[in-house]
């Protein structure tokens, strides 16, 4: 009516906040200041005068996304920026790459969803099966959605948290260690990973120490080189540490299971895959058909925009798909929250320069790695075992909202 008025303020506690990387940074925020270079800067001051029974191994792992992120800012190659960064971080004891623990998460991934297909018919909510690896979609969905949409998620746990189950599980045995003597870092391209890690569901009650102790954005890495006034470019590179013996890039989730899944319940050999663009470049689609009738038809649905139409399509029974790869971040988690800005260039022309960087990653087929084939083989009891299950996967929870103002619960 043109009178204006004066508005109750809005009050915001972190279980309304959905992660979307925009303001998460907030000093205020217990659980994510727990996470930062600063505590890390800690760790390794606390290391150097303790005794040597208590010393903490620390471990690096670093995200594929992150050292793209990082080659670009430095205008270095993809693997020199690897081995560079494993010399500065040399002050740590290991550094190893994620890509290695999402081979696990894709393989995982790939058995869950032909389980769930198999099993649609006496189960609604077995399809579609929807992506897990991005938490600040997680978040979301357990708090908007709750037990609506859970049951549709993949319960494969994302590469960061496969890395923690590896670093804490088998590397520590591996080294004669108890978990709790190993303090393991993430480099991570948002700060929902943040949160992810700080889930109890992560939590080893027995230890008393979290899979993944503290996850630092690409950002806080720069924070840490120029702090120290090392330029990565200067640095000598140093060989990569592995885990098992490989590692290596590998493809997105949907084209992984795409074909798969093709193989596996349709006898079909998918060569490239090629996506259509729906609505914008963020909700794409593919189908398989024979003799004109569907047999799979996948999409993914990057960005919050996108994850509330295929929400509201779920909710009106009106979805199509079998498999939607969803991440919060328009674009995916090149362009997480966490990720250095580049100077003097336009954020369109920096992503297409990540994206350049990212692609150039050898494709790996996770099956054909070996170092992945003997942990399944001699730790975890074989493809499929109740082992692969309960260390690979995990679980979520539905937030209720009422009483969520006082009680930070996942
Ligand atoms: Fe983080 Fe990637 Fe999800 Fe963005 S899309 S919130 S960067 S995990």
């Amino acid at each position: 009516d043109g009178q204006s008025q004066k508005l109750e303020k809005a009050k915001i506690t972190l279980n309304d906040c959905l992660a979307c990387s925009g303001c998460i940074t907030s000093a205020e925020s217990v659980l994510v200041s727990q996470q930062s270079h600063g505590e890390l800067c800690k760790l390794l001051a606390l290391n150097k005068v303790a005794a040597a029974h208590q010393q903490k191994l620390v471990v690096v792992s670093v995200s594929p996304q992150s050292r793209a992120s990082l080659a670009a800012r430095c205008k270095l190659g993809l693997l020199e920026t690897a081995q560079k960064l494993t010399t500065f971080l040399k002050s740590v004891h290991y550094v190893f790459d994620t890509t290695f623990s999402r081979n696990f998460s894709l393989l995982e991934s790939q058995q869950e969803f032909v389980r769930r297909f198999h099993r649609q018919a006496e189960d609604k909510k077995a399809l579609p099966m929807l992506a897990s690896a991005c938490p600040g979609w997680i978040c979301y969905a357990e708090k908007t959605h709750g037990s609506f949409i859970i049951p549709h998620i993949s319960t494969t746990k994302s590469p960061q948290q496969v890395m923690g189950s590896l670093v804490k599980g088998f590397f520590a045995e591996q080294q004669h260690l108890p978990p709790d003597r190993i303090y393991h870092v993430t480099v991570m391209p948002c700060y929902d990973k943040k949160l992810e890690a700080s889930r109890p569901d992560f939590f080893n009650q027995e230890y008393q120490t979290r899979d993944v102790d503290c996850v630092i954005t690409t950002g806080e890495v720069l924070k840490l080189l120029e702090q120290e006034g090392v330029s990565l470019a200067d640095v000598d590179p140093a060989p990569l540490d592995s885990i098992g013996h490989g590692g290596g890039g590998s493809g997105g989730y949907l084209e992984h299971i795409f074909r798969h899944a093709a193989l596996e319940l349709f006898g079909i050999h998918v060569g490239s895959i090629h996506l259509k663009p729906l609505k914008n470049k963020d909700f794409q689609e593919v189908t398989l058909e024979r003799d004109g009738e569907v047999l799979l038809q996948f999409a993914l649905a990057y960005g919050f925009r996108n994850i509330q139409n295929l929400v509201q399509k779920l909710k009106r029974g009106k979805c199509p798909y079998h498999y939607v790869e969803v991440m919060a971040c328009p674009s995916g988690c090149l362009n997480g929250g966490g990720q250095i800005k580049l100077e003097g260039e336009s954020s369109k022309e920096e992503l297409q320069q990540l994206e350049r960087l990212y692609e150039s990653l050898k494709a790996e087929i996770p099956e054909e790695n070996q170092a992945v084939r003997e942990l399944y083989q001699h730790w975890l009891g074989g493809w499929g075992s109740e082992r692969a299950l309960e260390v690979l996967h995990t679980r979520y929870h539905a937030v209720e909202r009422a009483n969520s103002a006082l009680n930070i619960k996942w």
